[in-house]
Formats: structure tokens, C-alpha cells, sequence
């Protein structure tokens, strides 16, 4: 089984791309899901982010209300330290456990790891045996996030700006997926991309 990484900013149409490849017959690791598993109660980033940020961060519910725990971090670049020390660890833990589960069953061929935020230490962590990152145009982006999900376009490009800039993420690309186009355009790329990463697999 070969894994690949699938990077992209927000809106870049990272979950576009991997359900085509999940049609294509990949499996998908997502650590967006995995995040929102780990902080989960009785997952194992609970406790631990309950004991540093206190109550507040808490719903009536007792699950972790994720806008009030970006609102504690935000401007606090400690207490964002101690938020990424506490979950990125369990992410990466998860999602490493994920993919020897999927290897374990013998008839994947191609997994993908979908990370966001995907930086070098990736690829040795997980092994991955190549970084594919789907690419558009920041205004693109911003269209699609305001258009199709909502977003106030000051948020958009607050986010998109947060991240790791166009050219730094294309510097870890061993594949690029341009999706500037439309849907059509897109599922024509992942088609090539996937004939690619078959031939990346090496055992038909
Ligand atoms: P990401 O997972 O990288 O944040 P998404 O895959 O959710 O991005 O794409 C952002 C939005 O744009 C979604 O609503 C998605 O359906 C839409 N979208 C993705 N690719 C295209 C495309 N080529 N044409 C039009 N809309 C698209």
C-alpha cells in the first residue's frame, strides 16, 4: 500500500478531490475528522485541553465547543503552543494507527492522508510516499468559501491567510491538481492523477 499526503489551503477543494479518489477506489484518511475525533469526550486530546483551557471551553453538553477553544488561543501564542502540542501529537497518532490498520487489510493499494496543513515532518512521519497538492487561485478560494459554504469573505481570507502561503505548499509538491477550473475540468485532473499515483504503486 502507498500513502500519499493531499494538501491544499482552505477552500482549494482538497474534499473534492479526495471523494473522487475514494470513487477511484483509494482509501481516505482525513485528519480534519480525526481532529474532531480526538477532542471528542473520552478521545484522548479531551482531558488534557479541558485541564489547560479550563470549563469555559465547554459546551452544555460537555463536548468542547470548538469556536470558545479558538477563542481562548487566538492571540495568545503560548496558549496556541499548548493547543497544537496537545492535539497534533494525537492527531498524528491517530492517523498513523489509521493507516497501519488499512495496510493490515491487504487489498488497499493507494490511501490518501488528507492534511491541511501539511508540512515536511509528514512525510517522513507517516512515510508518505509522495505529497499531492491541489491548487487554485486565492480569489478562486474565497469565491467558492463565500458562494458554497457561507463564509463572510472578511473570514475567508482571514483563514486563507492564517495558512502557509500558495508558493510554500507548491514547494512540497510532488503532483499538483489544478482546480481552477470547473467540476468537469476537475474530475478529468483527478482521472490522470489517479492513473499516476497507480503507477507510483507499482503493483498493478
Ligand atoms: P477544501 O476541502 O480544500 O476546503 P472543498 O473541496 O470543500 O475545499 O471545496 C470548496 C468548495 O468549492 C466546496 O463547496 C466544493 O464543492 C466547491 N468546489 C470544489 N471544486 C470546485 C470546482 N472545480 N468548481 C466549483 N466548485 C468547486
Amino acid at each position: 500500500m502507498r500513502v500519499v499526503g493531499l494538501t491544499g489551503g482552505i477552500g482549494s477543494g482538497k474534499s473534492a478531490v479526495s471523494a473522487l479518489l475514494a470513487a477511484h477506489g483509494a482509501a481516505v484518511v482525513d485528519a480534519d475528522e480525526i481532529a474532531r475525533e480526538v477532542v471528542a469526550p473520552g478521545g484522548p486530546a479531551y482531558e488534557p485541553l479541558v485541564a489547560r483551557f479550563g470549563p469555559g471551553i465547554l459546551a452544555e453538553d460537555g463536548t468542547i465547543d470548538r469556536p470558545a477553544l479558538a477563542a481562548a488561543a487566538f492571540g495568545d501564542p503560548a496558549a496556541v503552543a499548548d493547543l497544537n502540542a496537545i492535539t497534533h501529537p494525537a492527531i498524528g497518532l491517530v492517523m498513523a494507527e489509521r493507516l497501519v490498520a488499512l495496510a493490515a487489510r491487504g487489498d488497499v493499494a493507494v490511501a490518501v492522508a488528507v492534511i491541511p496543513l501539511l508540512a515536511r515532518r509528514h512525510v517522513e512521519g507517516l512515510g508518505l510516499a509522495a505529497v499531492v497538492v491541489v491548487d487554485c487561485p486565492t480569489e478562486v478560494a474565497v469565491e467558492r468559501l463565500v458562494r458554497l459554504r457561507g463564509m463572510p469573505e472578511a473570514d475567508a481570507r482571514a483563514r486563507l491567510a492564517a495558512q502557509a502561503s500558495r508558493q510554500e505548499r507548491l514547494a512540497l509538491a510532488d503532483y499538483v491538481v489544478d482546480n481552477s477550473g470547473s467540476p468537469e475540468e476537475l474530475a478529468a485532473r483527478v482521472d490522470a492523477l489517479w492513473a499516476w499515483l497507480r503507477g507510483l504503486e507499482g503493483d498493478g
